[in-house]
């Protein structure tokens, strides 16, 4: 009607509008992907804060990763047109660490404890289990880490587990005493792992009242992006945060009786993709009933992606049982077809996923605008070879990552040695790192010396002369621990010296630990790259410095515990982006591939066969598919070097979910039949026998694929035989060394060995011109000659 519109209700459909607006207790919003959740809880809070219904300070907004949190930061600042300083808007991981900084000294932590990150755990788990021989029994580091993880997240800690546990089985009493060691070394050390940071703020919360009404007063509305994501723990967190304030404290008593603070959740329980990490669904299904008086809004309009990726979502997730359905729709258009691809091999896939990439650049896409998504770490390996080779720039997020690699834990335990004293886990690592002939008996020592005198590690460190070592050991334990006092005085801020920066503390730890001295030396071709990484590390403690100049040591340390898969997203990069699909939630491309469709990977082979597992991983497909704005590839192999050996693939059952008319099938160029062609066919005894792939395929040979072709009724009983038949079978091929073959795409060459059995043999093939391969003798394009 052409009236003044409020700039901060803008563009909102009505529903987007009633939840930006509506002001009570509780507010639930559920919908379905890219329906603008996360943009209508930005809109709340500039909402919140642009017509003074309150402070900036008064906010606490969760989001999912770090880098959501300052993006949400910075489109709130836009939207009310200054930035709006004292909000808190952040990760569960980081806001609970925030307040433990502040309150740990309420319970025998100090500031600058440390975060254990799970490799961390693992490692100390490791060394319980060594000492108690807990192996014997069957206890793996993994089976432990994850019980304990699980009954963290369910709020449980050793002595109520105990309580339950069933005392009559050794196992089990067992288990216990390892959690409790577990607990006595992280209490002793100063440190939290990941699951204690928000386990122990709910302790925290309930064992100090009066700390818990200080938060309860202070945030007066509260926001959870994701919430189908949270766990038990979070959820009592945010339970423990909305209380009602009862009591005023001395200084305040005019806060006494206010009531809870208000709560805005969104999300989709299609979306749920960490049940395995205790995520629980009925946090947002039960919300009602725990949050009495809410209001639900639903959201239907996508604003993301094309109809035709928005009808392929709807028609996969339709399967999934126990769901409300939800329709989501766009007015943007049909836009263009999704591609299938099916490769012969993951190179195959890589390659097409590569040249594809390479053409959407050519059109206009930028790089940047592109993503690549796979259930598994272990599928970036041929993408990598590919993209390399192919020139095309990725960044592979989570990967590696830069602070997992052994010389950046090491540098990085310098610092947690000085910042946290405490800490007998990061001073371990660094006893004997640089070589200093300081042995692991003198390393068990130490601990023992420790444990027995009840003092920390340190303190046994600097008294090593009452231990009776020989005079060198004792002297290079003397001089560690002399550094390190060093620099624990350098931050204390009670000296006179002036602040110090965490590049300088650095610079002094390397420079008389002698660490980067002996990396130069070492003979490991890897160890100049290892040097660079540490320089790196430099280079990263001053652009930390640069962007918060009051940052101390631990705020440094804490920023790098927390950073998450996404966080590494760089949006001036110009690199297309690599990432599992659990780290693609909640983030949008112009082109998404998604790739390794097939069973064993999608679902994955570990969760085809637990309870609830193959509709997880339905709605890890569905995430997948919707982070799609423009357009969207599925691609698959035929065969796939996984878990150390080739197998045949499968399609994933979740491909026929997809209407057939939605997907626009292409293959591998090796595979394409090609009648009466010069290039060398393997197989056209067997297509033409009918035991071939593609055999069972009534006519259309130009699409070869069975499953492709729509000509065959969509019957899902049918699918099983279907999949089998698109796959290649040279039936029982007899080959021995010696033998000359012909390979579509790699020529002629000569059998040296073959290996395996049945289905699994495999032919070691010099070809004449493209080297030395392995090939999958069953399913391989080869033929003798
Ligand atoms: P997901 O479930 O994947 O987390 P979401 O529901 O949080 O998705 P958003 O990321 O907030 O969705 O929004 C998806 C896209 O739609 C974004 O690009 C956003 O800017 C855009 N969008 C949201 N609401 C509107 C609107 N009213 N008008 C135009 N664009 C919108
Ligand atoms: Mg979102």
């Amino acid at each position: 009607s052409g009236g003044y519109e409020d700039p901060l209700l803008a563009g909102l459909n009505p529903q987007q509008r009633i939840a930006v607006e509506y002001r009570g207790p509780a507010l639930l919003i559920v919908a379905g992907a890219g329906s603008g959740k996360t943009s209508v809880l930005t809109r709340r809070i500039a909402s919140l804060i642009g017509t003074r219904e309150a402070w900036p300070s008064q906010i606490l907004a969760i989001t999912f990763t770090n880098k959501a949190a300052a993006e949400m930061r910075e489109r709130v600042g836009a939207l009310l047109g200054q930035t709006a300083e004292g909000m808190w808007i952040s990760t569960f991981h980081s806001a609970c660490v925030r307040i433990l900084r502040r309150e740990a000294e309420n319970f025998g932590f100090t500031k600058s404890f440390t975060i254990y990150d799970s490799h961390d755990s693992r490692t100390l788990i490791k060394r319980i289990i060594k000492d108690l021989q807990a192996d014997t029994y069957g206890f793996t580091v993994a089976g432990v880490a994850g019980k304990i993880s699980k009954l963290k997240n369910e709020l449980a800690d050793a002595d109520s587990y105990a309580r339950t546990a069933n005392f009559n089985d050794p196992q089990e009493e067992l288990f216990v005493e390892i959690f409790r060691q577990y607990t006595r070394s992280l209490n002793a050390a100063n440190a939290f792992d990941f699951d204690d940071l928000i386990g122990q703020t709910v302790y925290l919360f309930r064992a100090f009242p009066n700390v818990a009404e200080h938060y309860r007063r202070r945030f007066r509305h509260i926001l959870v992006d994701e919430y189908q994501d949270t766990n038990h723990a979070q959820y009592a967190l945010i339970r423990e945060l909305t209380r009602p304030v009862t009591e005023g404290t001395g200084f305040d008593e005019r806060s006494a009786g206010l009531p809870g603070a208000s709560l805005t959740v969104v999300g989709d329980s299609d979306q749920s993709i960490y049940a395995f990490r205790g995520a629980d669904i009925r946090n947002i299904v039960e919300f009602e009933r725990d949050f009495p008086g809410a209001k639900t809004v639903l959201l239907e309009q996508n604003y993301r992606s094309t109809q035709n990726i928005l009808t392929a979502a709807n028609a996969v997730i339709s399967n999934n049982f126990d769901r409300k359905d939800k329709k989501l729709w766009t007015d943007v258009g049909d836009g263009e077809k999704i591609t299938g691809f099916t490769g012969y091999s993951g190179h195959d896939e890589a390659q097409f996923v590569a040249d594809e990439i390479a053409k959407l650049h050519d059109s206009g896409t930028p790089y940047k605008d592109v993503a690549v998504f796979y259930r598994t770490n272990a599928q970036t390996r041929a993408l990598e070879e590919i993209f390399i080779r192919s020139a095309v720039p990725y960044r592979v997020l989570g990967g590696t990552r830069f602070y997992e690699r052994a010389e950046i834990k090491d540098v990085l335990a310098y610092l947690i040695a000085v910042a946290n004293p405490r800490d007998a886990l990061a001073l371990r690592r660094i006893l004997n790192t640089p070589k200093r002939g300081i042995g692991p008996a003198t390393e068990t020592a130490l601990g023992f010396f420790a444990e027995s005198n009840e003092v920390s590690y340190r303190d046994a460190m600097r008294r090593s002369t009452e231990l009776g070592l020989g005079p060198k050991v004792t002297q290079a334990i003397l001089d560690l621990a002399t550094l390190l006092d060093e620099a624990t005085e350098m931050i204390d801020p009670e000296r006179n010296a002036g602040p110090v920066t965490v590049a300088e503390i650095l610079t002094l730890l390397l420079d008389r630990s002698g660490y980067v001295v002996a990396l130069r030396a070492g003979r490991d071709p890897q160890d100049e790259a290892r040097a660079e990484n540490v320089e790196e590390l430099v280079a990263v403690t001053k652009e930390f410095q640069k962007n918060n100049p009051g940052g101390s040591l631990v705020d440094f340390l804490t920023e790098v515990s927390l950073v998450a898969a996404a966080d590494e997203l760089d949006d001036t990069s110009g690199t297309v982006s690599l990432m599992t699909l659990h780290t693609a939630k909640g983030l949008e491309y112009e082109a998404v591939f998604l790739t390794g469709v097939e069973e064993d990977l999608l679902p994955h082979r570990m969760s085809a066969s637990e309870p609830g597992g193959p509709a997880e991983e339905r709605r890890l497909f569905y995430v997948g598919i919707t982070r799609a704005r423009k357009r969207l590839y599925l691609s698959l192999a035929m065969t796939r070097a996984q878990y150390g050996e080739t197998a045949v693939a499968m399609p994933s059952r979740y491909l026929q979910e997809i209407p057939a008319e939605l997907i626009d099938w292409r293959q591998s160029p090796g595979m394409a039949t090609s009648r009466g062609g010069t290039q060398p066919r393997a197989l056209n005894a067997n297509r033409s026998s009918g035991g071939g792939f593609a055999s069972r395929t009534p006519s259309r040979a130009s699409d070869s694929l069975s499953f492709t072709d729509r000509a065959l009724p969509r019957v899902k009983a049918e699918w099983p035989n279907r999949v089998t038949a698109q796959v290649r079978d040279n039936g029982d091929l007899e080959l021995e060394p010696g033998d000359r073959i012909r390979h579509t795409d790699f020529g002629e060459g000569r059998v040296n060995a073959v290996t395996g059995e049945g289905t699994k043999r495999v032919a070691h093939v010099q070809f004449d011109a493209a080297g030395s391969k392995k090939l999958l003798i069953k399913i391989a394009p080869i033929e003798k000659i």
